[in-house]
């Protein structure tokens, strides 16, 4: 059997036919077998936009070795005596706490927020009632932060293909659609998280892992340098490793952690607001068309320099998706996005960010308790201006001419909006940045000004980030591991699972 990779170009509404009509015309044969290894749209001429599709074809008719096969992630399973608490059921406490279980620990994962279910239940009551559920919200719950998210499930760490390829495996097990192996720009929606979430869990509990929901963890028991208990709202959890991934949002657990003498550092992160357009504008903007089959929605991730002073750039970017309001606690208002596998809503949102450095901004170093103080602050400021959950907003073009909208805009936003002053709402240097990127981003996106800005996007990133050691131990314990979002050294669910993966292998392999 030979095999050939060749990389072909077939029509954004072609069919599986054409694509094997298309391999038999390049190679001239007739028997084979292929496999999609990457697909990805080309939309650089507006007249010609198609799918790029990189496919491996063995047969006998052609000649050509199949290349080695990379290895998979090694997970040694043998019965083990260690017990392992981890805290945190998101990306990158799920995949530490699946890892380390396929290994032979005995492995408890605590969470703070409710199953899926009854999470998902609590959302949907939030969105119709506006009365805030601290264990049942976009932050805290089972699955975490991505779960009623986008999914989206690209990542820009590198060395990461062994964790990167053990996590889209577990999401295909367990009903993942096929193609999030090779899209350019995989991603799940939150429909599918939902359900992806809930059989993961099953097939952890089938290995033989615990799991505790509505159980925060409140403090540590620290002896000689070991962490020896968890005390949380469930008793007390004891263990002989313990990884603790919280994700960004669970501030007085930073507070615990750091009061513990666990070490953490600031670092730059990113704060701004969210974008929303008509999904058609978008559509418009970058394929010349209303829609084009066979192809969802569009996209778009723009940069700008923000004037010089700090920069710009548009993330996490939900095509035809909701902004949803993303607060972790009831006196904080904050904004995020999030789709359906279909992403066929009528908007398109992205985060629009400002690259801030603290230190700079406030004009003299801060600490880690201080920077939690500062974004903490900032959240609830939010919260203030609207008295609740309504979203304060204004018009690009208003933000960039400094000029309060009034009337009724439509927006996919659950809670309602009010009009705002937003870039009085947002430090000084960030609004001016964010001004000057939202002009450039008018001169790339033909009706970017008509979109509406708004809310509080502070969660791009964690403003602090763990210390680690070489062995990826939390400096001074002989036993404790922060991973993920958290440990401000991941970010999105591919790098904080991969972050999550590397603490249980750290302890898989000093075992
Ligand atoms: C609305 C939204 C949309 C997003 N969209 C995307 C996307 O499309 N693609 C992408 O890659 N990323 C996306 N992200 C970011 C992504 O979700 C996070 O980067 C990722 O979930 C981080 O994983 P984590 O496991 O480190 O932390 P988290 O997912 O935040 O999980 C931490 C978990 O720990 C629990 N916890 C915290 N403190 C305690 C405690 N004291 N005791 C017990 N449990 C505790 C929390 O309840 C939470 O479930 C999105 C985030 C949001 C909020």
């Amino acid at each position: 059997m030979g095999y050939i990779e060749i990389l072909l170009e077939l029509p954004t509404d072609y069919t599986e036919g054409q694509l094997r009509e298309k391999i038999e015309e390049e190679l001239k044969i007739k028997e084979f077998l292929y496999q999609i290894k990457r697909k990805s749209l080309d939309a650089r001429r507006k007249t010609r936009i198609h799918w790029q599709i990189l496919v491996s074809v063995s047969s006998k008719e052609i000649k050509g070795e199949a290349p080695a096969v990379f290895p998979p992630l090694n997970i040694p399973y043998r019965k083990r005596t260690k017990k392992v608490l981890v805290v945190g059921s998101g990306p990158a406490g799920f995949f530490s706490a699946f890892a380390l279980q396929k290994a032979g620990f005995s492995t408890t994962l605590i969470e703070r927020g409710s199953d899926v279910k009854k999470r998902a239940e609590g959302i949907r009551e939030f969105e119709r009632t506006g009365l805030f559920n601290s264990v049942s919200n976009y932050a805290f719950g089972e699955g975490g932060a991505g779960t009623f998210s986008d999914g989206k499930l690209t990542s820009r760490s590198k060395h990461i293909s062994q964790e990167r390829e053990f996590i889209i495996s577990s999401y295909i097990d367990a009903g993942a659609p096929e193609e999030i192996r090779y899209m350019a720009h995989p991603h799940l929606g939150s429909d599918n998280l939902e359900k992806l979430v809930e059989k993961l869990r099953e097939k952890f509990l089938n290995i033989g892992g615990k799991v505790f929901f509505e159980t925060l963890l409140e403090d540590l028991k620290i002896e000689n340098g070991r962490v020896s208990e968890a005390v949380t709202t469930s008793g007390i959890f004891a263990a002989d490793e313990f990884i603790i991934a919280p994700g960004h949002s669970a501030y007085e657990t930073y507070r615990m952690l750091i009061k513990r003498g666990v070490g953490f550092c600031t670092k730059n992160f990113a704060i701004g607001c969210r974008i929303e357009h008509p999904q058609e504008i978008i559509n418009r903007a970058q394929w010349g068309q209303k829609s084009l089959p066979g192809v969802k929605a569009a996209e778009y991730r723009l940069t700008s320099r923000g004037g010089g002073s700090l920069p710009v750039y548009t993330f996490c970017m939900c095509p035809g998706g909701r902004v949803i309001s993303a607060a972790a606690y009831k006196n904080t208002n904050i904004v995020n996005g999030a789709s359906l596998y279909s992403r066929d809503g009528k908007f398109a949102n992205a985060a629009c960010v400002a690259g801030v450095n603290l230190d700079r901004l406030n004009g003299r170093p801060t600490s880690p308790l201080e920077a939690l103080e500062w974004l903490g602050s900032l959240e609830e400021s939010f919260y203030k201006y609207s008295d609740g959950f309504k979203s304060p907003f204004c018009g690009i073009r208003n933000f960039i001419n400094k000029k309060e909208s009034s009337g009724i805009v439509e927006t996919s936003y659950p809670l309602g909006l009010k009009p705002a002053a937003l870039w009085e709402l947002l430090p000084v240097e960030v609004s001016k940045a964010i001004r000057q990127g939202l002009k450039d981003f008018s001169r790339k996106i033909k009706g970017f000004e008509a979109g509406i800005i708004m809310g509080l996007e502070s969660k791009s990133s964690s403003p602090i980030q763990a210390l680690r050691e070489e062995n990826r131990l939390s400096p001074g314990f002989k036993n404790l591991y922060i991973a993920g979002e958290g440990s401000g050294r991941a970010g999105g669910i591919i790098s904080s699972a991969a972050d999550g993966i590397r603490a249980a292998m750290a302890i898989i392999e000093s075992d």
